[in-house]
């Protein structure tokens, strides 16, 4: 039997960030995770592996989209797919090998295997040769993650009808994909297929992409992937996909019962992700789910069992991995009797399409819903004059902004490096600064975050400044 003062289950970036922050305050910790390498869903099968594609991918569109007009002219370029998988695997081993370094720098005792509670403070780990360790701690951290989640009476047979995880592992460029769902996993892979080829068709439930977004990016997006010919249908439920062996075959239909089907090589289920909680013999505790089957925890991300705590996609809100990281610096520092503080709505949303997209506060839907009077400044990248020197110049910056003392309510950004952008969003939102004070900072020139600058004067009632 082995004896820890703090236990992480799961070692996504929940689990590694509130491991590591325990070792730091002096915890002696320990890691369980099931696989054989560490990082969870966000560093071998979501965050890490979709970003090195889209990168690669991007780089592939730029040289049949871009370069010629720029003057450089590229003869015979071919795409070797096999090789674009490889290099995204190498990125996924450096990161996971960091992990890895990081766990013993940090003094942490590292488990492979599975996890399963036998009382409110012990569990035992059972490796992949069937050798149970059993261990006992003061309190534990649940970051066990989730998992793709499927429509009603549709299986993932993960050959070709497969989630984004199957799609990460192909070892053939499907000739055409059909995505169900318009959500970030589902515009993210739609945007790594279409570019290299693949014919894409997107299918949605909602009226438009990004469905839980500002509406005017799922909308500015669509158009933009329209353009790039993804097909698109939106209001369509799917009822029935099929697997006939060399290809698969989707039937859905809009609210007028209107049946369509479709044929493709695979398709990819990209409908949200379900908490992970099998095989934790949560039985044995006092942890008690939700009726989605979240782990129910309190405002200090305490379960009804006082030495369980959890964090990240298993309990729900904004499956993120930097809302699993702050949750879980959050709950090491609570157990540690420190009064640490999470503002979930001002964690940022990004989308790594092409223009990127990214948002973080109230949307403008949020705003007429609660009755809060706002003001909107917009601006195009149109009209800025880094986004042209580098061809990229679709999108806006949109800034909501209370009409009284100015406070910024919420930023939406479709538009080049939308993702870095959205940081100075985020400190304008933590420390509830005016437009004012945005537009009076200087900004350099020439760069996209200009748009900033406009966008935020023009909420305030000023012209625009800049070209
Ligand atoms: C395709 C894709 C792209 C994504 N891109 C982004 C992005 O760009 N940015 C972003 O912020 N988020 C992104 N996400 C979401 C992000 O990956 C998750 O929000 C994040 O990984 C959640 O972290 P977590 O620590 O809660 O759980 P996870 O990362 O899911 O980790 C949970 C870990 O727990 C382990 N585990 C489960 N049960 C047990 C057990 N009983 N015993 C031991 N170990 C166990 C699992 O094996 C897993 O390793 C993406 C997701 C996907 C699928």
């Amino acid at each position: 039997m082995e004896k820890f003062d703090i236990v992480v289950i799961g070692s996504g970036p929940g689990g590694y960030v509130a491991a590591i922050r325990a070792a730091q305050l002096g915890f002696k910790t320990a890691l369980i995770e099931k696989y054989n390498s560490l990082g969870g869903t966000c560093t071998n099968v979501g965050c890490i592996p979709t970003k090195a594609l889209l990168d690669s991918t991007h780089h592939y569109a730029d040289v049949q989209t871009k370069f010629a007009k720029q003057g450089i002219e590229v003869q015979g370029v071919h795409l070797n797919f096999k090789q674009m998988y490889a290099r995204k695997q190498e990125v996924v081993q450096k990161n996971t090998q960091g992990l890895t370094f990081l766990m013993q720098k940090n003094g942490i005792a590292t488990f492979y295997g599975t996890a399963s509670f036998t009382t409110n403070t012990s569990i035992t780990v059972t490796d992949s040769n069937g050798v149970i360790t059993v261990i006992e701690a003061d309190k534990f951290i649940i970051a066990t993650g989730s998992k793709p989640a499927t429509l009603p009476g549709i299986t993932l047979d993960k050959k070709r009808i497969i989630s984004s995880t199957e799609a990460l592992a192909l070892q053939e460029q499907p000739k055409s994909l059909v995505i169900i769902g318009g959500g970030v996993i589902g515009v993210e892979m739609a945007s790594i297929f279409n570019r290299i080829g693949t014919k894409v068709t997107i299918i949605e439930y909602a009226s438009s992409l990004l469905p839980t977004m500002d509406r005017e990016l799922g909308k500015a997006l669509n158009k933009i992937l329209k353009k790039e010919q993804i097909d698109i249908v939106l209001e369509q439920s799917v009822y029935q996909v099929d697997n006939l062996g060399d290809y698969v075959q989707v039937k859905f239909k809009d609210k007028a019962e209107h049946e369509q089907q479709i044929e493709a090589d695979y398709v990819l289920l990209a409908v949200g992700r379900r908490p992970f909680t099998a095989g934790l013999g949560l039985e044995n505790t006092a942890v008690t789910l939700n009726s989605k089957g979240f782990i129910e925890t309190n405002a200090n991300l305490q379960t009804r069992a006082s030495t369980i705590y959890a964090i990240g996609d298993v309990i729900g809100g904004a499956m993120l991995a930097h809302k699993a990281e702050e949750e879980a610096v959050f709950v090491v520092e609570t157990i540690q009797g420190q009064k640490p503080h999470i503002h979930y709505n001002h964690i940022p949303n990004v989308v790594y399409t092409w223009p990127e997209i990214a948002s973080v506060g109230a949307t403008e839907d949020e705003l007429i819903q609660k009755n809060i009077a706002y003001k909107v400044g917009k601006f195009p990248f149109a009209a800025n004059a880094r986004a042209r020197a580098s061809m990229d110049t679709e999108g806006f910056a949109k800034v909501l902004v209370d009409p009284k003392y100015g406070e910024v309510l919420g930023v939406h950004i479709i538009g080049a490096r939308a993702a870095d952008l959205i940081a100075q969003a985020v400190v304008a939102l933590e420390y509830e600064v005016t437009a004012k004070d945005m537009f009076s900072l200087s900004y350099a020139h020439p760069t996209f975050s200009e748009v900033f600058k406009d966008a935020y004067r023009m909420a305030y009632g000023l012209p625009s400044i800049n070209i």
